[in-house]
């Protein structure tokens, strides 16, 4: 069993394949996909000159030197509707935001600082040329590339590939991947609750994490502790699915079974991982199908999964390899601790009179879900540190920056 930091862990599976293939979705399917295609700009956008404001639109060869200007008003310019002649000498038109710059036009009042007379306007003195114009290409050029393949299309992206035309994206497939708790002391909710028992929380929280990050996902139920059962199980979810992930049952236990049963199936590699929550984490392979095996503890699952399991079903996923952001924030609590491991406490920021702030869950075992449910990010505690004192910059990561 290798012991190892997260950031050896996360640094070996930073190269891992994407297994993905491609498809075509429309737009309105693309929110949430990894794009498989660099995307190019057919065409500048704004495609022309435009106005910025609800104004007037002038030339700047009919001002009058360092005073007002009284000009006819020879129309109205509206959105969709590019005048279709030259502005002549001594004309200027009432111009709506988003109506093209007529040709001729060299700026823009807004339609507040014009005095507007029966058939003419009067601007005032020396209006900045160019103002209140948004120019040609201001927010893209024709032949840029404006989106990157692996990105996770949020619905700016999907924004963006509309605004440059395009109907549809090339995207990766999304991942199949199973998911299967274990242990004979677990029973479904909706069932009576014998002595010793508890309710299968992992295999419901894990589903969910599992479908925020768009992965189809099968409920494949409960395994017992029985090694026959575990790896005919194992053996039938590698047939059809891209990843297979179990919680329980990896530790040392002599019903932990799941270490055998995939052993025997194909290859495992077992990280007592330095961190806490966390150990162990079991990686393998069962035929074309990852396993990766949770943590019982539900907080070692969901904590594991965030930090293990989603980079790497992202990678196979063909998304670009990121690391979610931390941000100093100054704790509102004390700590002493032992060096060695680094170590993730459930937090949540407060906001008062000394400003932004992070306190931690009274609790920090691996097995009460509620502090997970209670916080809102995870302080990271670097494997060094021995104490935390209040008003300390640590870093916080926001829970929303690895649930989606
Ligand atoms: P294990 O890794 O199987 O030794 O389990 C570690 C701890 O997590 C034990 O206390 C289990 O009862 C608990 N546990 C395992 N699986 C689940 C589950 N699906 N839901 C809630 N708790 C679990
Ligand atoms: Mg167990």
């Amino acid at each position: 069993m290798a012991d190892l930091s997260l950031d050896e862990a996360l640094a070996s599976l930073r190269d891992v394949p994407c297994v993905a293939g491609t498809e075509f979705v429309a737009l309105g399917k693309a929110l949430g996909h990894v794009l498989a295609e660099d995307v190019v700009s057919p065409l500048s956008v704004p495609p022309h000159d435009n106005s910025a404001m609800d104004g007037v639109v002038y030339a700047q060869a009919d001002l009058s030197p360092d005073s007002e200007t009284r000009l006819t008003l020879a129309g109205t310019i509206a959105a969709g509707h590019p005048l279709d002649r030259p502005m002549l000498p001594g004309e200027a038109f009432r111009i709506f935001t988003g109506a093209p710059i007529p040709v001729g036009g060299d700026g823009v009042v807004m339609q507040e600082d014009c005095r507007f007379e029966d058939g003419a306007v009067t601007l005032p003195a020396n209006p900045r040329i160019g103002e209140h114009i948004r120019r040609v290409g201001e927010d893209v050029t024709a032949g840029a590339q404006v989106l990157t393949a692996g990105t996770r299309l949020r619905p700016q992206e999907v924004g963006v590939a509309a605004l440059i035309g395009r109907t549809g994206l090339a995207v990766r497939r999304p991942l199949k991947v199973a998911v299967l708790s274990s242990g004979d002391e677990v029973v479904e909710p909706g069932r009576p609750l014998p002595p010793g028992a508890i309710y299968d929380s992992n295999r419901p929280t894990v589903i969910a994490l599992a479908r925020a990050l768009g992965f189809i996902v099968t409920d494949l139920g409960r395994l017992p502790d029985r090694l026959d059962v575990v790896k005919d199980a194992l053996a039938r979810a590698a047939n059809d699915h891209d990843a297979i992930i179990t919680t329980g049952g990896v530790s040392v236990g002599g019903e932990d079974h799941m270490r055998a049963a995939v052993e025997s199936l194909g290859r495992l590699e077992q990280w007592r991982l330095k961190m806490k929550p966390g150990k162990p984490v079991a990686l393998g392979e069962i035929g074309r199908a990852r396993f990766i095996g949770l943590p019982g503890n539900p907080v070692s699952a969901m904590v594991t999964f965030m930090m293990i399991a989603r980079p790497l079903l992202l990678r196979m996923s063909g998304a670009t390899w990121t690391t979610p952001p931390r941000f100093p924030v100054a704790a509102r609590f004390a700590l002493r601790r032992k060096p060695g491991r680094r170590e993730f406490l459930r937090a949540r920021l407060i906001v008062d009179q000394q400003g932004l702030g992070v306190e931690t869950h009274r609790s920090d075992s691996s097995g009460v879900l509620t502090s997970m449910a209670w916080a809102d990010g995870l302080i990271d505690v670097p494997a060094t540190l021995t104490e935390v004192t209040p008003g300390m910059m640590i870093d916080y990561l926001p829970l929303s920056e690895v649930l989606s």
